[in-house]
């Protein structure tokens, strides 16, 4: 059971084991840092409490074929604003009706640290004394959050962080990215507090960006590199800074004869744009736009830092080749 789970192997085994008692009604609190899986798992878990033969894993019974969107008895809440009194009133409602399709109905209250005082205190009505074969899993990044009385009713379930290669094996195994996309992706995404499962069709985007910009930076005029700069979405800004360090990165360690690349199926051209520039100036040109990345941290204008690393490093840029 939960075979499709990457990773997270102690709460498997936790989570396992009070299927194999055929516990149901139980309340947890999967909580852990962002992007650790929490959600994804509580929908497995859901599914496979559903499920008609206790499997879920690969399984095309009745309830696992309707899971997760017309599935009568389950229900989730709290995935796009904060979590209102109407909200818990939905739940409510969906406890006092017995399961439809399966034995037990499931309810994810999914970032439950955004549930308002209010909304808590009806939510505890439920939580207090859960109907029978009903579970309730809250999903939090910040558990300190939530009510101390709420809290104290659920099963504490703990993730960490996914490392680097079960993240990308995510990304490979759910949103069917290939191998080298998948690495580059996991690779943004790994010890970050960037969402990269949310992200990730823009860092792609922003990554052939990044090329178009890094390619120019010698021929292109200074200010038409700010032009360049401009045209960058405000929201984007962040994406664009990362992956420009990226790009620029992976080209001075060609250019120094270092293989170690992350865009591994950029090689040949990121190779092509090294042997334009000199490859031992690139190296501090690299360090001006890195720069960019402390600055975030102290929130100053990202398009500007960008700019000022321009110029700082131009001088390095138009450095010629030894001959
Ligand atoms: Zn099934």
């Amino acid at each position: 059971m939960l075979n499709s789970i990457i990773g997270h192997e102690k709460v498997k085994i936790q989570l396992d084991t009070i299927l194999q008692r055929k516990e149901y009604n139980r309340t947890y609190m999967f909580y852990g840092p962002s992007c650790s899986g929490k959600r994804t798992t509580a929908f497995d878990y859901a599914k496979t409490i559903l499920c008609d033969t206790l499997t879920g894993d690969d399984c095309n019974c009745r309830s696992c074929s309707m899971f997760v969107r017309d599935h009568p008895d389950f229900l989730c809440i709290g995935r796009d604003e904060r979590i209102k009194v109407a909200d818990v009133d939905r739940v409510l409602d969906f406890s006092e009706v017995a399961p439809f399709l399966s034995n037990s109905k499931v309810v994810v209250i999914d970032n439950a640290d955004s549930i308002t005082w209010e909304a808590s205190n009806r939510l505890l009505k439920i939580l207090e004394e859960p109907p029978k074969m009903f579970t309730y899993i809250l999903v939090t990044s910040d558990p300190n959050s939530i009510l101390n009385t709420v809290r104290s009713r659920c099963i504490r379930v703990e993730f960490n962080a996914l490392s680097q290669m079960d993240m990308v094996n995510v990304i490979m195994s759910r949103m069917g990215f290939e191998p080298v996309k998948a690495r580059l992706l996991g690779w943004i995404g790994h010890g970050s507090s960037v969402d990269i499962f949310a992200r990730a069709g823009k860092y792609l985007k922003y990554r052939d960006i990044a090329v178009d910009f890094v390619s120019g930076m010698k021929n292109r005029g200074l200010i038409d590199s700010m032009d360049f700069i401009d045209k960058v979405g405000k929201n984007d800004m962040d994406v664009f800074v990362d992956m420009v360090i990226l790009v620029m990165t992976d080209v001075a360690l060609l250019s120094n004869k270092i293989e170690n690349i992350i865009n591994l199926d950029l090689r040949d051209d990121l190779k092509k744009i090294g042997s334009n520039l000199n490859a031992k100036a690139f190296v501090g040109a690299v360090g001006w736009f890195s720069q960019v990345k402390k600055d975030q941290y102290l929130n100053i204008n990202l398009s500007h830092a960008m700019k000022t690393a321009l110029i700082k490093s131009r001088p390095l840029i138009l450095v010629e080749q030894p001959s």
